[in-house]
């Protein structure tokens, strides 16, 4: 719903009324402005009354600014603020800005590393768990699933043991990437998680025999790794 500034200032008018009824009204004009705040201004200048409302406002309620509009002007005219618009706005106010604040964290969130499994092509734990009863029995505990937020173009698939998360690059949640590609990147990652790093005293092998002997035995092996080579990055 959005208030017209007529309107507004009809009402602004009766409330001026109200407020100084032995008193003329002045010229009363109301506007909306793009403040980035709630907050809103009240100024008499030349016998005119300028009221500028905060666009944050446009959708609110016919009675949240009618409050305000009785509190603006009880303070130019210094009367008492009535309780019921104070409390009217108020609750408004307090509710708008827990919105703000919840939009916010929201931004926040998504200014992380991951996002959700949930891709717009491909679906991590939906894939997780065919590719997870299709080779490996069901037996691999499903990790903390994610894309990376930013299209990581030199890390395609990573497992980090320490908060038991796989990620895949977002590059990979395309169209143009077949389905096999992608079950591939997850099959390779979900290794990392049975087959653990070899420590050899300074030898260190992420990748050991058994693990390149077990990568092979993927059905399109061959052709996931054809089509890999065509994009930026590698699989860790
Ligand atoms: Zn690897």
């Amino acid at each position: 719903m959005q208030v017209e500034s007529r309107t507004l200032e009809e009402t602004a008018r009766r409330i001026f009324a109200e407020l100084k009824p032995r008193t003329a009204p002045p010229d009363i004009r109301v506007e909306f402005r793009a403040f980035t705040s709630l907050c809103s201004r009240i100024r008499l200048r030349e016998g005119r009354i300028m009221v500028r409302i905060s666009h944050l406002l446009r959708e609110a309620p016919t009675n949240v600014i009618e409050s305000l509009l009785w509190i603006l002007l009880a303070k130019l005219y210094r009367k008492p603020i009535p309780a019921d618009a104070q409390e009217c706005y108020r609750e408004f106010v307090n509710r708008e800005e827990l919105r703000q604040d919840l939009v916010t964290l929201r931004q926040t969130r998504g200014r992380k590393r991951i996002s959700a499994p949930q891709g717009l092509h491909y679906d991590l734990t939906e894939l997780f768990d065919a590719v997870n009863a299709a080779h490996f029995a069901g037996q691999v505990s499903r990790p903390k699933l994610g894309w990376s937020q930013h299209r990581a173009r030199t890390m395609l698939g990573q497992y980090d043991p320490h908060h038991h998360l796989i990620v895949l690059s977002s590059l990979l949640d395309h169209a143009h990437v077949p389905r096999e590609v992608v079950e591939y990147v997850m099959y390779h990652e979900m290794l990392h998680i049975q087959i653990p790093v070899i420590e050899d005293g300074p030898r260190r092998s992420i990748h050991p025999p058994e693990f390149r002997a077990a990568e092979r035995r993927f059905p399109a092996y061959a052709e996931a790794k054809a089509f890999l080579k065509r994009l930026p990055g590698s699989i860790r």
